[in-house]
Parts: structure tokens; sequence; C-alpha cells
């Protein structure tokens, strides 16, 4: 339980030192040599989500009964007819270097994807394949940030964008939005925040933690203002796209005033139950998917063939085991909501897309149950854990301390017995 204890009291150090921003040269990794590292590691917050799961799947390998709703991964296998392409491609001798950006056939589908699913148009030069979404937004960082640029994050935000961020050496501008507002940030708070030293807005939707969708007139008034502004950029995080309970995903790089100032970022992880393939890609003005691809070809060349092979054909074919996973998703969502109103001191909205709920849970703060005190979304996580073995994530992590993400992406029995469990852990408190 010791090593335990220390990996949970680092990850709630690194979440501490995020939010409050404190300076993260007083931070230690876990090293004797501190010089051994550079300042840009050391100053780096580890993935919350990556951490929390990591600890729980540590606690069950220790014997404990762990249910972790903490990482945001689809629990469908990816469907057989990608994996039967993937076969195919290696036995077809796609086995060698790709180029940059992605194979052609791959960049050919995600245009017709693009004009097809969002009313986008480009071309396939405008187009970057990379190893993960989370590399694409890295790559954007790397690419398009100095020192001193702002990146107006909305929040909640998902937890790696604020690292990306500060890896370009970018300065991250928090706008938040509570439940209230559905976790959704106005058009007058972002025309509030832009600055001289605004270099691009930063947003998911349908949204990873808080599973918001904004909807076509807030994204429009959105665009409205960003087109007011000289050199604004619009990075849309588009991964959740087919997650949408709201009917037909609307499209922020769709609209002309700001088409030629997104970059929409999406990948195959969710929708195709695809995570362990490691697929992301941008659609990007020219000169930004060029300063990409150069980026990648620096560090990691262009992503596995087999693998992008197997993504061109999912683009192309059938959807139908995409649009059953997102039903599966809905119904979870529904037979959730319901069961946590049932908890006492848990505010919950309806979230429309993705596979998170973002409870609020400040009502609970000042609680105790013997010695253990609730003062934050970390205290309830970590009481959660110990007490009823049930892994979820810190709102903190993703910029709002009074909520917890709980990842639905799990069966029915699994959700059933987890809220069970955290109703019986919070009943406990007084
Ligand atoms: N953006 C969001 C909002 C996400 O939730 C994720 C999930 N990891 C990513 C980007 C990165 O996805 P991936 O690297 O698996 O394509
Ligand atoms: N996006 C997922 C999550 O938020 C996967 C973990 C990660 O890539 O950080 O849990």
């Amino acid at each position: 339980m010791d090593a335990f204890l220390t990996q949970w009291y680092l990850l709630c150090k690194h979440i501490f030192y995020q939010k409050f921003d404190l300076k993260f040269n007083e931070m230690s990794l876990p090293t004797s040599n501190k010089k051994l590292l550079s300042k840009r590691i050391t100053q780096m917050s580890p993935s919350a989500t990556i951490a929390m799961s990591q600890m729980a799947r540590d606690l069950r390998a220790k014997g404990h009964d762990v249910i972790s709703l903490s990482l945001g991964e689809p629990d469908f296998d990816t469907p057989q007819h990608i994996k039967d392409a993937a076969k195919k491609a290696l036995d077809d001798g796609k086995t060698k270097y790709t180029p940059v950006p992605g194979l052609v056939e791959l960049r050919e589908a995600i245009k017709t994807k693009f004009k097809r699913d969002n009313d986008i148009d480009c071309d396939i030069n405008q187009i970057v394949v990379s190893n993960g979404a989370k590399q694409s937004l890295a790559n954007l960082s790397l690419t398009m940030l100095e020192e001193g640029d702002e990146v107006i994050i909305f929040s909640p935000y998902w937890v790696s964008y604020y690292e990306i961020v500060r890896l370009g050496l970018g300065t991250p501008v928090i706008l938040d939005a509570g439940i209230e507002t559905d976790f959704k940030v106005t058009a007058a708070q972002l025309d509030n925040a832009i600055t001289n030293n605004t270099k691009f807005i930063l947003f998911s939707s349908p949204c990873n933690p808080t599973g918001s969708v904004y909807e076509e007139h807030e994204l429009k008034a959105i665009a409205d203002v960003v087109a007011k502004y000289d050199d604004v950029y619009i990075v849309a995080d588009e991964i959740y796209e087919y997650i949408n309970f709201t009917g037909k995903h609307v499209s922020i790089g769709s609209f002309e005033n700001v088409k030629d100032r997104t970059i929409t970022v999406n990948g195959f992880s969710k929708g195709f139950a695809m995570t362990g393939w490691r697929l992301g890609y941008i659609c990007a003005p020219k000169e930004i998917a060029a300063a990409c691809s150069k980026m990648q070809s620096q560090f990691t060349s262009g992503a596995t063939a087999f693998g992008q092979a197997a993504a061109a054909h999912a683009l192309l074919s059938d959807m139908s085991p995409t649009h059953e996973m997102a039903k599966a998703y809905r119904s979870r969502r529904d037979m959730l909501m319901g069961k946590l109103r049932e908890i006492p001191g848990f505010k919950v909205n309806q979230p429309e897309g993705a596979f998170y709920i973002f409870p609020d849970i400040s009502a609970l703060f000042g609680k105790k149950n013997g010695d253990t005190v609730i003062n934050n979304s970390v205290d309830l996580c970590n009481y959660l854990l110990q007490t009823v073995h049930v892994a979820l994530v810190p709102g903190s992590a993703f910029g709002n301390d009074n909520c917890l993400r709980i990842s639905y992406a799990a069966s029915d029995e699994q959700l059933l017995e987890a809220v069970r469990r955290i109703k019986k852990g919070v009943e406990q408190l007084s």
C-alpha cells in the first residue's frame, strides 16, 4: 500500500500545483538527481487520467476489487471489419515507412469524410495524420506557439490541453464555465478574454470531461467573435464527434467566416474504439499542416502503415458499429443520470455526448467520515478509491475542483455496482 500512497500523493501534488499555477521548479519528480532531467519535463504534470487508471490497476493487482471509471477509453473492441482490413494490409505488405503526413489513401478518405460529415472542404495537403490526436495537438502547440502567446482554453478542459500548451511555451488562459451553463463558455466570455497575444482558442465538443455539446448557434457566436480579430485561430477537437446524442454534429470549421482559421482535430480512438492503434489527424490551413508534417518528420515519421490502411477502410465503410456504440453510451448515460441523482450531494446535468458525466459534488465539501475530511475533489476521489474501491478522476485535473469525472465506457453491471458503492461511501459522510 505504501507505493500506492506515494503515487497518490504525487498525483495530488501535481494537480494542486497545476491548479494554483505554482512555480513548477518547486516540484520534484521521484528522482535522486534533479539535474538529470530538463525543466521542460520536471515542470510537466503527469496525465491525471492515466495516473488514476494506473493506480486502479495497481490496487487491483494487489487483490482489491476495484471498479475503474477513470480512463476515457471505449470498453468495446475495434469492429471486426476494421481489424480484418489491418490483417489484409499486413498480408499485402503494408509494412514500410509511410509518407510523413499519412498514406494518400487515408488522407483521401479523411477528405471525403470531412465533406460528408462536417461540411468541410479541404485538400489532402491540409491533412496530417499522427500517432493519435494527442500528437496532433502537440504538433500544433510546437509549431504555432512562441513564448508569450496565449491560448484560450475553455474549461472544464481535457486534462492534456494545459500541459501541451505549456510544452509549446504558450500561456494557457482558462475560461471557466460551471454546471449552471452546462459547462459551456459563452461568446461574451471569449470576447473579453481575447488579447493581442491570443494565438488560438482550444476546446472539445462533444467535451471531455463534461460531455457537453456546443450547439450550432453557440458555435456561430464563438466564430463571430473570433472573426472580429485578426490572426486568432480556432483549434476544434472533435474526437467525440460520433458520440453525439443531439443529432447531427456541427463543426465550427464549416463556418464561412472562420473556415480558413480553424484547425479541426479528430482521431480514431473514440468513435471506432481504436485507442491502441494510435491514429489521429488534423485538417488545417496549408502552412500549418506543412509545419506539423515537418515537426513529425523529425519526431516520429508517418503513423503505422497497416493501421492507416485499416483506418481508411473504417471511414469509408459500414459505420453501423460506430452508431451502435453511440447508442449504448446513450442508454448508459440515461441509466446513470437517474442513479447519480439519488446520491446525496451530487448535482448532475445532462451530458449530450462523449461518455462522461461530470457531477458537481461541492455540496459534500466539509463533510467527514472519521478523520477523513472532504475539502475538494481530490479528497473525494481519494476517499472513494480507498473506502469503496471506485476510481474516478478529480475535477481539478480538468480545471474544475467542484466536480468529479465519471467515465461510463463500462458495462451496465460495472456502472450499477460503481454507483451503488459511491452512494454507500457518500452516505457514510456527515
Ligand atoms: N482529445 C480529447 C478531448 C480526448 O479525450 C483524447 C483522448 N485521449 C484525445 C484528444 C487524444 O486521443 P488520441 O491520442 O487517443 O487520439
Ligand atoms: N482521453 C482519455 C481520458 O481523458 C484517455 C487518457 C488520456 O489520453 O489522457 O481519459
